[in-house]
């Protein structure tokens, strides 16, 4: 039995203290939620392939020298980060235009851009999670005018690595969302992907036949999400032989 107290719980993940000072543990949940939560159901499957698609781009990531929050996996459903300091922006970077960017403009779907294009939108519910410019951060102290160098610099990373590791399996990564996170390391603070990585926070096309393969399956009722992701997962090699989904936690406060 897990004893263990709860941080937070948001719509896709339920943050709980980890067994070190200075971790936490994500627990990956099967809720799917949409427009600001007002579409929402249950995905059986989805908390598990997340957290191995997450662990799969977080540790890639690594590997090629972008900092992030990742530890390690510790079970189908959880995974060991670091504990940081979450910016309060969604930093979105797109290749081609969709979702909301379709509707502001009025640009067609799928128009590649002329270079990728880095958005932020404040972290708010209430608030729908607004679009802001770098304005705002900087006047309102969400972010420094070096921290806000470092995350294009990180988005646009990310965005690089992750392209070439969709295009490698026949996916075109239309866009995606990241979260930044500040570490502190004694006096000194550093910025890391944290978060999650999965086709919860991309677009993800087939490229021969343009089959959405994340979220907006769920979004606009386009078919089976846990297919969709499952394809994703399975031309990654990150599907594990076996998965049995592991139950809920129980707790105890
Ligand atoms: P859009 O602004 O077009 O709705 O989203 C752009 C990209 O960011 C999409 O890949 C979308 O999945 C991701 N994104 C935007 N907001 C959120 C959010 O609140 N949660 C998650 N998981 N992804 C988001």
């Amino acid at each position: 039995m897990a004893r263990r107290k709860k941080i937070y719980e948001g719509k896709a993940k339920t943050l709980y203290e980890g067994p070190e000072p200075g971790t936490i543990v994500q627990y990956f949940k099967d809720d799917a939620t949409a427009f600001n939560a007002e579409k929402k159901d249950v995905i059986e499957g989805k908390g598990v392939l997340n957290n191995l698609l997450s662990e799969h781009f977080m540790v890639g990531l690594g590997a090629v020298g972008v900092p992030t929050h990742f530890i390690k996996r510790l079970n189908m459903r959880e995974q060991l980060v670091r504990s940081c300091e979450i910016i309060p922006l969604e930093v979105i970077v797109r290749n081609y235009a969709a979702g909301s960017m379709t509707k502001r403009l009025g640009i067609e779907e799928g128009t590649a851009m002329p270079r990728p294009i880095v958005e932020y939108c404040y972290k708010d519910d209430k608030l729908g999670d607004p679009l802001v410019t770098e304005e705002h951060i900087a006047a309102f102290g969400w972010a420094s005018q070096q921290d806000m160098d470092d995350i294009i610099a990180l988005a646009l990373r990310v965005n690089d690595f992750l392209s070439g590791l969709m295009y490698g399996v026949g996916i075109r990564l239309i866009d995606f969302k990241i979260e930044i996170g500040r570490v502190f390391d004694g006096d000194f603070q550093r910025l890391v992907v944290a978060d999650e990585i999965s086709p919860d926070s991309c677009r993800l096309w087939d490229i021969e036949t343009g089959q959405k393969l994340d979220k907006d399956v769920f979004r606009r009722d386009l078919g089976s999400l846990t297919d969709a992701y499952t394809e994703v997962a399975n031309r990654l090699g990150v599907m594990p032989k076996q998965s049995t989904p592991m139950t809920k936690p129980t707790l105890i406060n």
